[in-house]
């Protein structure tokens, strides 16, 4: 079967406006902070061309904002703006005159982190900074001219269309819904007024730039917020911004204040395009879908089912540009899948840092890491197929060497083969299935079952020798630590150590999260049945009660184990996790019913259970196992053996560094390593 047959609706051409577009899928608006750069442009037209040249239908901009009430951040405000746009649409256009560029407006609203923020009403959000200064009648007449100077001037600039987002909590949305609109006059009260000010936007924007340019409209299909828009208001609104002359609606769902997490790796796959699909019947106009929509027979599967006309894909085309080449070309198995962990992407924008990926460190940093043919190809060895030795494994030989890989264990992975039992992380799979793939593509020699040691490694003929041996689970040295109730993490993960119904967990990082998850759970995952996420998340996607999740009580499955988790350190549990997700899991093991216990001492493990202080009192904690999850030390007994017979080794992953190593920072490290070796 050709790709095409495999992907008929992906590879379908669509009429939009008064274009086309090639293909089916576009690359959602990412704020990716190279928008900030000195050398934003630069950056920016290497970024998209990346993308563009890997197939993608559209590519949607990061927002731009259209007023300096916006507060920092990229804009588009005047003529003397234009040229870095034109830099950019230029470079893409050049790359592939086929693919679209269309620029995201932005307005944040309550969300811009000024004290100059603006809102229909004086109400801070519950994640702004500020309270927002409410517009007054002259004030919206300015933001709706913004809205369609900025329009225009991204036509200037040689973009094929805008999208104007709608949703999340940003500035056009704190108009729709009556939490945040309190206004008494003709913005306010009534739908009708509250959704006056989108109409206005866009009938403004559409006489601006005429009828040959492409307007998205993005409108919230389901807020996820109690209180936000009820069904017949998203579809009267959606209607009445077609009526307006809006080429395609995207569909969004939640605000970013909202208690459901709709994009992180827990979330099933293409978990909300139901939505978008009643929306479609509605509507005449082409929709857009969105959310964990990874891979190929996923987008397939939902145009097939006709819940949109598009698929947009924004993490993904971080993790692979080429995703959309390779599906056409039949290689999806070479498809470096968006894990959905949000470490590399979204932490790093709500934390100011410059977007990245975690399977992919290239991306953002097109200009400054790449791996070209190596000029004098070397024979190197590599120990460990973690995902620090496996990235580097197969870029150095995508570059030309000739690679080694040892492992002791049975299979390629280190402990991303604990992290893929884990409920809700199953998207791991996808690594490694890719890694493997592309060392058969490679050829990167691959000896599974192989402990390796000094002596081998400093006779075996290698230029180089790569030491990716991970790390040792720390053992703390606790009176009792031998007692048969303690039991390791790994063991726990892989089945080996049984677990009793009373159980501690000391150490509460990102394993004993895990781990706690792992004994808790009852059921089918989550991250695989809509069905179950939305009963433990409180969705009604059937009744769509007013903002998707009104008067539903979330039903989370457990066990009746009862587990309590213990860190050493004065700070709330779980104040280390990721920025985007980690409230997801702190609410997930409460629900749950798991006790998070902070600035504990600990004494002794004995018969009746764990010794510990806790302010000061001392309290026995009755438990049946006692799971120790208290981090990590480097594996470098290999390193450290080469180094006396005075053989050079570089070091990279845990190895080098088990402090708070993640596989971002492993495989980033190792990518680097690669690129220059
Ligand atoms: P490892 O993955 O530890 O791999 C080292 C490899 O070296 C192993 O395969 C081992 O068999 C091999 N080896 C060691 N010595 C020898 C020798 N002498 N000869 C041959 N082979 C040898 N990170 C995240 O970023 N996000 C997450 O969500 C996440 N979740 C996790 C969940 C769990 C349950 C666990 C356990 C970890 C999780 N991690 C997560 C951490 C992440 O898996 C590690 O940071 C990463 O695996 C480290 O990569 P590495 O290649 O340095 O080492
Ligand atoms: P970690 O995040 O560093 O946590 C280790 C825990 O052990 C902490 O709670 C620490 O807290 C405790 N601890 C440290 N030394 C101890 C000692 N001597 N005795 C008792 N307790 C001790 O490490 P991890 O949980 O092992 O995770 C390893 C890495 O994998 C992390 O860096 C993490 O980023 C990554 N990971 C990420 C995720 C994710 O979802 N992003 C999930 C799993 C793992 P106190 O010192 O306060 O007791
Ligand atoms: Fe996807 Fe994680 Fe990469 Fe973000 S960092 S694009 S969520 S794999």
């Amino acid at each position: 079967m050709t790709a095409h047959a495999r992907y008929p609706h992906v590879f379908s051409p669509l009429k939009v406006g008064h274009t086309q577009v090639r293909n089916r899928i576009l690359m959602g608006s990412m704020h990716t902070g190279l928008e900030d750069l000195p050398d934003a442009a630069e950056r920016l037209s290497a970024y998209f061309v990346e993308r563009a040249r890997g197939g993608v239908g559209m590519i949607i901009t990061g927002g731009i904002g259209p007023h300096p009430t916006v507060g920092h951040g990229a804009k588009l405000l005047g003529p003397g703006d234009v040229a870095l746009h034109r830099q950019v649409t230029g470079a893409v256009h050049a790359a592939d005159p086929e693919v679209k560029i269309v620029m995201q407006i932005l307005h944040t609203g309550p969300l811009a982190g000024t004290p100059d923020c603006v809102a229909p009403s004086p109400v801070k959000s519950r994640i702004g900074r500020y309270q927002p200064n409410e517009l007054d009648e002259a004030g919206i007449e300015e933001q709706i001219a913004a809205f369609a100077n900025c329009a225009a001037l991204a036509k200037q600039a040689g973009y094929d269309g805008v999208e104007i987002i709608g949703s999340a909590g940003y500035l056009i949305s704190t108009f729709l819904v009556e939490k945040t609109n309190q206004r008494t006059d003709g913005w306010g009260g009534s739908w009708e007024n509250r959704m006056r000010f989108p109409v206005e936007v866009v009938r403004r924007v559409r006489a601006a730039v005429g009828p040959d340019f492409i307007l998205i409209f993005r409108i919230s299909a389901m807020d996820m917020l109690q209180g936000g828009m009820a069904w017949d208001e998203v579809v009267s609104l959606a209607k009445a911004l077609e009526a307006e002359g809006v080429d395609v609606i995207s569909t969004h769902f939640c605000w970013h204040e909202s208690f459901v997490p709709t994009i992180a790796t827990m979330v099933p796959r293409a978990a909300f395009t139901q939505v978008t699909g009643r929306l479609r019947k509605e509507l005449t106009i082409p929709l857009i879908t969105s959310n964990r929509i990874n891979m190929p027979d996923v987008a397939e599967a939902v145009l097939a089912r006709g819940d949109a006309d598009l698929v947009s894909m924004a993490r993904p085309m971080l993790a692979d540009p080429d995703l959309v080449n390779k599906a056409r070309e039949g290689r999806e198995d070479e498809i470096n899948t968006c894990i959905g962990c949000n470490q590399a992407c979204l932490d790093h924008t709500f934390t100011g840092r410059l977007t990245t990926c975690l399977v992919n460190a290239r991306a953002c940093r097109e200009t400054e890491l790449s791996y070209p043919p190596a000029a004098s190809p070397k024979t190197i060895a590599v120990v460990g197929a973690g995902p620090a030795g496996l990235a580097f494994s197969t870029l150095a030989a995508q570059r030309g060497h000739r690679v080694t890989l040892f492992d002791a264990g049975a299979e390629i992975g280190g402990q991303f083969n604990l992290a893929k039992r884990i409920p809700g992380k199953e998207e791991f799979y996808e690594t490694l299935r890719y890694f493997a793939r592309i060392i058969e593509l490679t050829g990167v020699d691959l000896r599974l079952g192989t402990r390796v040691n000094a002596g081998a490694l400093a006779t075996g003929g290698f230029d180089e020798v790569v030491i990716a041996t991970g790390i040792e689970p720390r053992t703390p040295a606790i009176d009792g630590i031998d007692h048969p109730k303690v039991v390791r993490y790994l063991d726990v993960i892989t089945g080996r150590a049984p677990v009793g119904q009373s159980v501690a967990i000391m150490g509460a990082g990102g394993i004993g999260f895990d781990v706690a998850e792992l004994i808790t759970h009852e059921g089918t995952s989550a991250a695989l049945d809509v069905a179950v996420f939305a009963r433990e998340w409180g969705i009604d996607f059937e009744g769509h009660p007013r903002g998707g999740v009104t008067g539903i009580e979330p039903q989370v499955a457990s066990n009746d184990r009862a587990v309590t988790l213990l860190q050493r350190k004065a700070t709330p549990v779980g104040q280390g996790l990721g920025k985007t997700t980690g409230w997801t899991h702190r609410l997930t093991l409460q629900r749950r019913g798991v006790k998070m216990v902070s600035g504990v001492e600990y004494r002794k493990i004995d018969d009746a259970g764990l010794h510990v202080v806790i302010g000061g009192e001392p309290v026995l904690l009755p438990v049946d196992t006692v799971i120790v999850c208290a981090g990590q030390d480097p594996a470098r007994g290999l390193y450290d053996a080469l180094a006396e017979r005075g053989c050079p080794a570089h070091l990279i992953g845990g190895a080098h560094e088990a402090a708070e190593l993640d596989a971002k920072r492993a495989i980033k490290q190792a990518s680097e390593l690669a690129a220059v070796i």
